[in-house]
């Protein structure tokens, strides 16, 4: 059995790696040149290690990334709440912080390990299903046959047009900065620090490693949107991007299976959609070997609908600009703050669901 597996991202590659691993003859091709150093998604969920742990990816994630086991949140200046996400679980929890170029990186040299390589600057310009095969052809003008074909490239996926398969939603208005910076001396050490700011606006700053912090706001400057001083030595990069709210109405036509961003997009809000495109591309792979393909798209679906609902709710509450939601936020965080027991569930929450 051979399987085409469209984009070298988080998800592709979670896809070629558990499918390797199994002794799937796959192969993997992207349009770009190498590999991306604009990271995207930093924060990776337990689920996520737990799913790539097998591929021994887990273990080098974990060597490297910081783990994040506290959340502070503020209002304004003012800390409100901090959750701790070290008492979930026995080992304790913690998200791990990465940034992405560093995850991918670490799912090519596992998948190097099965003796795949990432095939560069090859890029799928359409496909067509005959039978029980999908032939993909490339921009190169080859035509190649496979038993599968696995979209997994991007929101912009050109797997998905060709499909003709619905992507709906909305495309927000509102423009977000990042800023990857170098800075000394922030007191929130292994911590994601959330600001609520006046009129809707929020700034969050997450550690990517000793002294390098990444800062997001939906303002059009997310480091001078921080209340708290930042003291920034060196900015990395600094840019910004638009959010949509979209997901697929199926996940896949015949043979031809969509994964990741291909199939689902929202806000970072919760730091869902990478953790979200490797949980898609783990059900493939598994299903593929089990024999179950057929469950997929649904299993899918709900998950997707599931995590961008609880994603929407949470960026529609802290970015509301209503006065009567500013007030529920600070007396909801007073109320999380007393109660030990509603602390560990927002914990588990933040790190499970
Ligand atoms: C600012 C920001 C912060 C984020 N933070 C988080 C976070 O903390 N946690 C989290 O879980 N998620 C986060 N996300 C979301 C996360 O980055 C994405 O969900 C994730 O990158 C999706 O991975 P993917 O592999 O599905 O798609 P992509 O990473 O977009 O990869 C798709 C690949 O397909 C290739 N490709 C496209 N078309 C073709 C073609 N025709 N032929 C060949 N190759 C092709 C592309 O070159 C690309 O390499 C964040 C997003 C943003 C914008």
């Amino acid at each position: 059995m051979n399987v085409m597996v469209v984009g070298a991202g988080p998800t592709g590659l979670t896809a070629a790696v558990e499918l390797a691993r199994r002794g799937v003859d796959v192969r993997i091709v992207d349009k770009r040149a190498e590999g991306s150093g604009f990271s995207r998604a930093v924060g990776i969920l337990p689920k996520s290690l737990e799913l790539l742990e097998a591929s021994g990816a887990s273990a080098r994630l974990l060597d490297e990334g910081v783990r994040i086991q506290r959340v502070h949140v503020f209002q304004g200046k003012q800390e409100l709440l901090t959750v701790s996400l070290g008492q979930q679980g026995a080992d304790g929890g913690f998200i791990l912080a990465l940034a992405q170029d560093r995850t991918e990186a670490i799912l090519r040299d596992c998948l190097s390990n099965h003796g795949v390589a990432v095939e560069w600057s090859r890029e799928l310009t359409d496909f067509r299903q005959e039978g029980d095969r999908v032939f993909a052809v490339f921009a190169d003008g080859a035509t190649e046959d496979f038993d599968y074909l696995v979209g997994a490239d991007g929101v912009r996926s050109r797997v998905r047009d060709a499909l003709g398969v619905d992507y709906d939603g909305i495309n927000l208005p509102e423009t977000w900065s990042i800023a990857d910076v170098d800075a000394n001396g922030w007191p929130f050490d292994k911590s994601f620090v959330v600001f609520r700011l006046d009129h809707g606006r929020v700034a969050v700053v997450v550690p990517l490693e000793a002294n390098r912090y990444r800062v997001i706001s939906n303002t059009d400057n997310a480091l001078a949107a921080l209340p708290l001083p930042l003291a920034v030595t060196n900015i990395h990069r600094e840019g910004e991007f638009k959010i949509s709210v979209r997901q697929v109405d199926r996940y896949n036509v015949d043979r031809v299976y969509l994964a990741g961003d291909a199939a689902h997009c929202h806000s970072p809000v919760g730091g869902r959609g990478m953790n979200l495109g490797i949980d898609d591309a783990a059900e493939f792979a598994r299903r593929l070997a089990d024999g179950t393909l057929e469950g997929y798209g649904e299993s899918r679906h709900a998950r997707g609908r599931r995590v961008i609902k609880a994603s929407e709710g949470l960026r529609k509450f802290v970015t509301s600009k209503s006065g009567i939601n500013a007030m529920l936020f600070r007396v909801l965080t007073a109320a999380v703050g007393r109660v030990p027991a509603l602390q560990r569930g927002l914990g588990r929450a933040m790190l499970y669901d």
